[in-house]
């Protein structure tokens, strides 16, 4: 005898129902097969709300309805399919079964509240009906069937809601032997009967263990569970994407992910199968050739993986019973756990701190409250004589629990399933290892819990780091940003480093994909975007989507944009930014933002900010991490004016250099942007404030190369047009600065806490004599560097060294440390 259950979706609509028969039929004409069926998909959800619904006197007519239409729809596809099929019959039954629960709704509703048996016989009709639907099909195609009732014949102690098979006396019951062996044999999963013969229910999800209680009864050959994924997974396939499949697990392991949430089979299904040595396979009712999993006695089979699923368990409330009277208390926590069992209250896991002063445990959240009443009850002595304090309750918490036999002899995993979680920035409420050493598991908040599995699956199983990039401005920068990171995608694939771009956006459009946008026309994808830009949906996408290692990159040089980044850190991104708004906007924002970064132990990253993609600020922090002071500094920061500068010394005007600069793209649009200052000035504010200097932008001396009031009020034209006016004259400072051996250069300088950008006459002996054609040069003068001071010289603007920059700094997100 081989017993198949089919679970809600393979029985969904009548294509998938007749899917499921012809499964049973071409097992049963193998071998004598038993079909345990579930309620069609959505419907147990209908039942439920119906009853709930109406203790609430809430109308209930839409979930009543639609619950009908899936069944009408099944049986019209069935009768469609084959005219043998008993229409009218099976209708009949629907609408005696619905007749009978609207007036059970009607009583419900007269008295304000729902019993747990009368609801229980609500809630498990679906399964009902389709065991009636079934057998109708069967009949149909010329079979006989034995209907096993499970009210009758599965023996159930525990509550209307939640019961446990009794095996022994359920075996009796069925009585294999009296089964006719050409007979189809149909039951209904989720339900049983208990001493009195009062219909009982196995819990949500519980059509998996009434096959395996069956399976067990008629000691079949194997308990089939038909379900829609391939098997078991080492986690939930719809939350992972590469989540691996499992070809075999052991008993326990299959126990253990259950346990812990992993819904593919409901956690009492392995129990009866052990007992009976029966094997469990799962297997996809829209795969059905897949080999999907076995679950067996076997825990050395050949299989390598040493750890095989990792789960979440949402919904818990973790209690801690503390207190200074604890400490040598004896029976302290047999009382604690004793009162639970007392009161029906399912312990999940249970931690103790080895000084004996607290006991941590969690229970499933419906249980909060009277967990909570129980215990003050018990011990309420011992609070009131303050040996024990306030029972400490924390709520929406998860369990995450890593599963596998191989476990126990591994080592290193328990390091690698916290530092994952600790690397997508996950608090740990508490950890707990199953004495089995077949689990290890961390108690986290409900909201982390999806990033906590994909976290540690990414952890465990991928060598694999990924980092999903949020990308604001798809200009000069940002568009070469996006071509680099398209051309590395293969070299990164081999140091199995993946980037994901998710998101794009400029000024008025955006694209969002959680899973990687496709980039081969990302140019036309935006223009054609029909998401107007907006940061809100931006930022929020992460939680709703659950992204580990976001990365919100600013590519504009936007004042509105550099002023998310407070809030994008707070909302679990890293910033990367070669926008200097954010670092020259006031202390206070500056402060701020280093603030939130380091709260959320996420990284704000600018090295592109002064000296483009030269490794400027790394650099310094990292000097300064290791002790050294800067004493001085002086540099050349920007580059169009290098390059003025040195065409200067070659003999050419002023207003000649600017025109060449201009030229060549060296410049702004409007070259006036570069000879005011202001711009070296900004990346001098920021190398002043990572120095440690508390300054504003005010506070750094700037002289422009353009005498002050200069063409002001001019257009840009009007502007090119007299510049040459100032060319005598500072043809007449390069002349006097060749008489005395030098040259001029336009430098911004740091000197104790005084910063000043200016114009300077530098001989053959400064560090920045030689540099101009556009380089960038910075020197520092610290404490270890000193007489010679740390040069670092190369190109410093640059739309492909910027962007190789900013790339730099994407990858060092992955890097631990905030
Ligand atoms: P059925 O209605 O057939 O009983 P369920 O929805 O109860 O199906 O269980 C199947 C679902 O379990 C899958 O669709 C999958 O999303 C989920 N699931 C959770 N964890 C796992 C896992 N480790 N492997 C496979 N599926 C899992
Ligand atoms: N139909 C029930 C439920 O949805 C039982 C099951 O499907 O296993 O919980
Ligand atoms: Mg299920």
């Amino acid at each position: 005898m081989r017993v198949l259950k089919f679970g809600g979706t393979s029985l969904a609509n009548p294509e998938r129902f007749l899917q499921a028969a012809e499964l049973i039929e071409k097992a049963h004409l193998e071998e004598q097969a038993a079909g345990v069926l579930s309620a069609p998909a959505k419907i147990t959800n209908h039942l439920v709300a119906l009853s709930e619904k109406a203790s609430q006197n809430q109308p209930t007519d839409t979930h009543f309805n639609e619950a009908v239409e899936i069944f009408y729809n099944i049986i019209n596809g069935l009768h469609a399919k084959n005219n043998n099929f008993d229409l009218a019959g099976t209708k009949a039954l629907i609408d005696a079964e619905f007749d009978q629960i609207a007036g059970l709704l009607d009583e419900i509703r007269a008295s304000g509240k729902v019993e747990d048996a009368v609801k229980a016989t609500i809630d498990c009709r679906g399964e009902k009906l389709s065991i009636a639907m079934m057998k109708s099909w069967f009949e149909a195609c010329g079979y006989e069937v034995t209907v096993v009732n499970p009210v009758e014949k599965l023996l159930a102690h525990g509550t209307y809601l939640e019961s446990s098979v009794d095996i022994v006396e359920s075996t009796k019951r069925v009585n294999a032997g009296s089964i006719p062996k050409q007979n189809v044999v149909l039951m209904a999963g989720f339900t049983a009967g208990n001493e009195k013969g009062e219909l009982v229910l196995l819990g949500r999800n519980g059509s998996d263990y009434s096959a395996a209680c069956l399976a067990a009864c008629l000691g079949a050959s194997v308990c089939e569970i038909w379900t829609d994924v391939d098997g078991v997974f080492t986690c939930d396939p719809r939350l992972v994407a590469d989540a691996r499949l499992l070809p075999h697990l052991s008993y326990r392991e299959a126990m253990e992910l259950s346990y812990f949430g992993a819904k593919v089979i409901h956690p009492r299904t392995i129990g009866p199968l052990v007992q009976n040595n029966i094997p469990c396979l799962i297997k996809n009712t829209g795969n059905p050739t897949a080999a999907g999993s076995v679950i067996d006695g076997d825990e050395n089979a050949t299989e390598e993986l040493q750890v095989k699923g990792i789960t979440n368990l949402d919904n818990v409330s973790m209690f801690n019973v503390s207190g200074s009277g604890m400490q040598g208390m004896v029976g302290m926590a047999a009382r604690v756990f004793s009162t639970m069992s007392k009161a029906g209250i399912s312990v999940i896991l249970i931690t103790q701190s080895s000084s004996e002063y607290s006991i941590s445990f969690c229970v499933p959240a419906k249980s909060t409250e009277r967990a909570l009443t129980v215990l003050n009850a018990e011990f309420a002595h011992e609070l009131q004589t303050g040996d024990l304090d306030p029972v400490d309750i924390i709520r929406e918490l998860s369990i995450v629990s890593v599963v596998g036999d191989g476990m126990r002899s591994a080592k290193g995993i328990a390091a690698r399933f916290f530092s994952s979680l600790a690397q997508a920035n996950i608090s740990i409420v508490a950890i707990a290892q199953g004495s089995s050493e077949r689990s290890i598991s961390a108690v986290v908040p409900m909201n982390k819990a999806i990033e906590a599995v994909k976290a540690t699956h990414q952890g465990l199983f991928n060598n694999k780091k990924s980092i999903d990039v949020f990308l604001v401005g798809v200009g000069g920068v940002g568009g070469a940003l996006i071509e680099q990171i398209k051309r590395q995608k293969e070299f990164l694939a081999k140091k199995d480093i993946e980037i994901r771009v998710c998101a794009l956006a400029n000024a008025d459009q955006m694209l969002l994909n959680e899973n990687g946008l496709n980039l081969d026309n990302w140019k036309e994808d935006l223009e054609n975007a029909i998401q107007p830009s907006d940061f809100d949906v931006l930022l929020s996408f992460i939680k709703l989507h659950h992204v580990v290692n976001p990365v919100f990159v600013d590519c504009t040089a936007a004042q509105s944009v550099s002023n998310l980044y407070v809030r994008a850190l707070r909302e679990g991104f890293h910033v990367v930014t070669p926008n200097k708004k954010a670092n020259t906007g006031s202390f206070a924002y500056y402060q701020e933002l280093r603030q939130a970064a380091r709260q959320g132990r996420h990284k704000f990253l600018y090295e592109t900010n002064v000296g483009a993609g030269l490794p400027v600020i790394e650099n310094l922090q990292n000097l300064l991490a290791a002790g050294d002071e800067v004493e001085k500094f002086e540099g050349i920061l920007s580059g169009s004016l290098s390059f003025i500068f040195g065409k200067l010394e070659e003999g050419l005007t002023l207003s000649q250099a600017t025109f060449i600069a201009k030229e060549k793209g060296f410049t702004e649009p409007d070259p006036r942007d570069d000879l005011s200052g202001a711009d070296v000035a900004r990346k001098l504010l920021i190398l002043a404030r990572e120095t440690g200097l508390p300054l504003e932008f005010d506070d750094i001396e700037v002289e422009g190369v353009l005498p002050k009031g200069f063409s002001e009020g001019l257009s840009k034209e009007e502007f090119l047009k007299i510049l040459p006016e100032v060319d005598a004259e500072f043809s007449q400072r390069v002349e006097k600065a060749k008489a005395e051996g030098k040259v001029l250069r336009y430098v911004g300088s740091i000197n104790g806490s005084k910063c000043r950008v200016a114009i300077e006459a530098v001989d053959e002996n400064h560090p920045l004599y030689k540099v101009k054609d556009g380089e960038n040069a910075l020197a520092f003068s610290t404490r270890y560097y000193s007489p010679i001071p740390l040069l670092l010289r190369g190109y410093g603007a640059g739309t492909d060294v910027t962007a190789a920059g900013i790339f730099a700094d994407i990858l060092r997100t992955l890097q631990g440390g905030a």
